[in-house]
């Protein structure tokens, strides 16, 4: 996508405004208020303490949406801004300026929550060429790979048919937030995996999960959030989940032992019941060794 189609680039809402500020939630992060409710968080949180001075990135007419949430409608290109969570310094209609002041954080929130909407669904304001300056060095973490079937957890030693494919990954604020949101993980960009055999590629890559340019529809919520999924709160890690894939057919492959690699290193070993592979010094070592036995039908074994 052209700058022009969306409106080119802007500053912060917060001072200074040509300096990077730390992030603590990102485009598609899981909310989840109750077990009812969940979705993709449709901006981002900008730190910023309670009582922080605001500002508008671009130029418009300001409309105050709710009591603490003002949005300002470009004059510059088809796109709406919107400031979450601060006590508004304009009314109603007013035109303001870009670097405007708006509002300041309202009490007991810590960032101002910012979005960006076109005429399609919210985007995401650290893509290129969209909020600046904005770099981030930090690589996603795979942590964990995991396999389930309708639900219920499969053991990795005892994988078989058709497994929906987990994994837990999180990336990490470029910038650290401060507490009681510091460490906490953020949705990463991109999730990708492969599956290698004796290293040859039997699998390609896929890409199931991109969570960069713009906010999903809720309806995939439970399609892309795998079940354990949970969202950061003050003092209490989130923790992320993701299908890498669903009902996938491990039948289709020959016994043996694979590699899922995702991402930009290894998730894990997966292999049919050969044990003496797996003692070879390789991640899938730390595995427990199990007592060979007779099968009677494909195994796939894993380790992360
Ligand atoms: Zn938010």
């Amino acid at each position: 996508m052209r700058p022009s189609d969306t409106g080119g680039s802007y500053g912060w809402p917060l001072k200074p405004f040509d300096r990077q500020h730390p992030v603590r939630g990102y485009l598609n992060d899981p909310r989840i208020p109750d077990a009812a409710h969940k979705s993709f968080h449709f901006g981002v949180d900008i730190c910023g303490a309670d009582g922080t001075a605001v500002f508008a990135v671009e130029g418009g007419v300001a409309h105050l949406q709710s009591p603490t949430v003002v949005a300002v409608v470009s004059s510059i290109a088809p796109r709406t801004f919107g400031y979450w969570h601060i006590l508004p310094a304009v009314i109603h209609h007013q035109a303001v300026a870009r670097h405007q002041l708006l509002g300041h954080i309202a009490p007991g929130w810590g960032h101002v929550h910012f979005a960006e909407k076109g005429r399609g669904p919210h985007r995401n304001p650290l893509r290129r060429g969209a909020l600046e300056p904005f770099e981030d060095f930090q690589p996603p973490t795979v942590a964990k790979l995991a396999f389930s079937r309708r639900g219920k957890a499969v053991p990795r030693t005892a994988v078989t048919e058709t497994v929906d494919i987990l994994v837990e990954a999180f990336d990490t604020p470029a910038l650290p937030a401060p507490a009681p949101f510091k460490g906490m993980p953020v949705a990463p960009v991109r999730l990708r995996w492969r599956v290698l055999h004796r290293g040859t590629l039997v699998v390609p890559w896929r890409t199931p999960i991109n969570l960069g340019p713009a906010k999903l529809p809720d309806s995939q919520f439970e399609r892309v959030y795998a079940p354990g999924t949970r969202q950061n709160h003050p003092n209490h890690p989130g923790r992320l989940r993701f299908y890498l894939a669903h009902a996938w057919d491990s039948r289709r492959h020959a016994d043996g032992r694979y590699l899922l690699e995702g991402s930009m290193r290894y998730c894990g070993y997966f292999s049919a019941s050969s044990v003496s592979a797996r003692s070879r010094s390789s991640p899938a070592s730390r595995t427990r060794a199990r007592p060979r036995r007779r099968i009677h039908h494909r195994r796939l074994q894993s380790s992360s």
